[in-house]
Parts: structure tokens; C-alpha cells; sequence
């Protein structure tokens, strides 16, 4: 039997993607550092909020749209999906939802959880309880935190995806050297081979605050320019590996069939292979 690993467009094992929350004065110039080094970014945006910036339709475009960065959904008003009732926390998200599409002339499928998000259950809810509204609500995934993921996996639970770190973990450049330097090619046990991403959080905000901009245009130079690395936004790598699970194989694994829009690349026993939309390939023996 041949073990398959999904790979990322262009036959890559390793991707990176940004989250930056809140939609501030400061996004601004956090993107054009992202567009400097040809990162790519979601921005997670609250609807208007007394005292915040608020991004005209004609500055989401310039600044981060046609960038090929993501506008991705907040809360409303930023109210922790834990702590609100159900038919809150869904007003939140849809209000959030539609408010943003209208501004961003676009469908925003995606979102990252406001303050403790699913962390604290002051609601006395269950996670499956918010799971299953951001399901019927088209939310496609969910960032949460409060906890290191520096074994660099994909969730298992898009719902509950948990980021690498945050960009003020003591850790953090320790995690990006330690992402650039595995090699996750046939010197690799075979069972570890599975893609890996980099995924760093925060608020732009903080840069200004801890007066330390360079610590992120360190990161950026770090990541930039990488032909092992796939820079996507959150819900860009959401898309690659639903397309992925969504290859259809016949009864012994030889023939692969695509029935979705993506070419879609895999790593079988240390060869890559691309199958392209609508095509089916056959696995060499
Ligand atoms: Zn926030």
C-alpha cells in the first residue's frame, strides 16, 4: 500500500498564512508589508465600532482585495461566541457577514473568533452548539487560539483551527526556523510527510504599541521568496484541501479522478503527481 500526502499547488508540502484582527487604522500598513514580500494575508474585520477605522468599499479594494488578500468576518460587535446565546452569537456573525460582503462587494466566507471566542463558555454552551450555526451560516472555518501549533498541522476541525502562534510568542522566530528547515522530502520518515503550514496571528495595532514593526518585516523577509512555501490566505488553503478530500479513487488506489475546479497535487511514496480538473491519472505501480 502507498502512502499519499496531499501537496499544495505546485506539487509544495509547506504553505504560510497570516490572520491579522480587528480591522484597525494599522492593517494598512501591516498588508503593504505583506505585499512587500509577497505574503498573503485574511484580515478578520468587526462592523463599525465607535472610536475604529472603518474601511471604505474603495480602500478594501485598493488595500487588500486586489491584493489577493481576505476580508474574513469578526463579530458584529466583537462579542465572544462563548459568551453570547445562540441566537446572539448568530446575529453577530450574519450581521457581521452580510455588512462586510456589502463593503467588500465579495462572499466572505470565513472568520476568526472574537476575544475568547470558544475558550470560555460563559454561555454555558457547548462548542457544537456554535460549530453548527457557523455551519448552517456558511462560515467555512474559524480561527481560534491559545495554544502553540508548532508541529505546523492543518486542523481537523476547520471550526477550531488553531493558528501557529501569535506574533508575540517568545517562540516566534524559533517557530519560523524551525518551519523553513524541515524538509519534508524522501529523508523524511514516510509516515511524517504530510503538509505542514505556518499560520502567525495578532493585531496590527500591537506594532505601534510595542514599537516594534521590525520584528514583523523580520518574519516577512525570513518567509519571502521561498519556492518550497505556498503563500495563501486562511480561506485559500480551506478551498485547496476541501478540492483535495473531495478526489475521488477507485477500489485499489490506482486511479485518481478530479471532479472539482483545482489541479490538485499528491505526494505518493516520494512522487509527485497533478491531477487536473476533470482529468483522472493512473499511480504507477
Ligand atoms: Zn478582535
Amino acid at each position: 500500500m502507498k502512502s499519499v500526502f496531499m501537496r499544495y499547488p505546485g506539487g509544495k508540502a509547506k504553505a504560510v498564512t497570516f490572520s491579522y484582527d480587528d480591522g484597525v487604522v494599522q492593517d494598512k500598513r501591516l498588508a503593504e508589508i505583506f505585499d512587500k514580500y509577497g505574503l498573503k494575508a485574511t484580515f478578520n474585520f468587526n462592523n463599525i465600532r465607535p472610536g475604529r477605522h472603518h474601511y471604505s468599499k474603495e480602500e478594501i479594494k485598493e488595500y487588500f482585495l486586489s491584493k489577493g488578500h481576505e476580508i474574513a468576518v469578526h463579530g458584529a460587535h466583537h462579542r465572544a461566541n462563548g459568551h453570547t446565546r445562540t441566537i446572539e452569537g448568530i446575529k453577530e456573525v450574519l450581521d457581521c457577514r452580510l455588512e462586510l460582503e456589502e463593503r467588500c462587494d465579495s462572499i466572505v466566507r470565513g472568520m476568526a473568533y472574537p476575544d475568547t471566542g470558544i475558550n470560555l463558555m460563559g454561555n454555558f454552551g457547548t462548542y457544537e452548539q456554535i460549530k453548527n450555526y457557523l455551519t448552517e451560516l456558511d462560515i467555512a472555518y474559524a480561527r481560534t487560539l491559545g495554544g502553540d501549533n508548532d508541529s505546523f498541522m492543518l486542523p481537523q476541525d476547520f471550526h477550531a483551527w488553531m493558528p501557529t502562534a501569535h506574533h508575540k510568542n517568545p517562540k516566534i522566530l524559533e517557530y519560523v526556523d524551525k518551519f523553513l528547515s524541515l524538509d519534508i522530502s524522501d529523508k523524511m520518515y514516510y509516515a511524517r510527510r504530510v503538509p505542514r503550514l505556518l499560520y502567525i496571528w495578532g493585531h496590527s495595532y500591537e506594532f505601534d504599541k510595542d514599537n516594534n514593526w521590525e520584528l514583523m518585516e523580520e518574519i516577512c523577509s525570513k518567509l519571502a521568496h521561498n519556492d518550497e512555501i505556498w503563500y495563501a490566505t486562511n480561506i485559500e488553503i480551506y478551498d485547496y484541501v476541501q478540492a483535495y478530500k473531495s478526489l475521488r479513487y477507485s477500489a485499489n488506489s490506482r486511479k485518481v479522478y478530479n471532479p472539482t475546479l483545482y489541479t490538485i497535487w499528491l505526494d505518493v511514496d516520494a512522487k509527485l503527481y497533478s491531477v487536473k480538473p476533470g482529468e483522472t491519472i493512473c499511480i504507477e505501480d
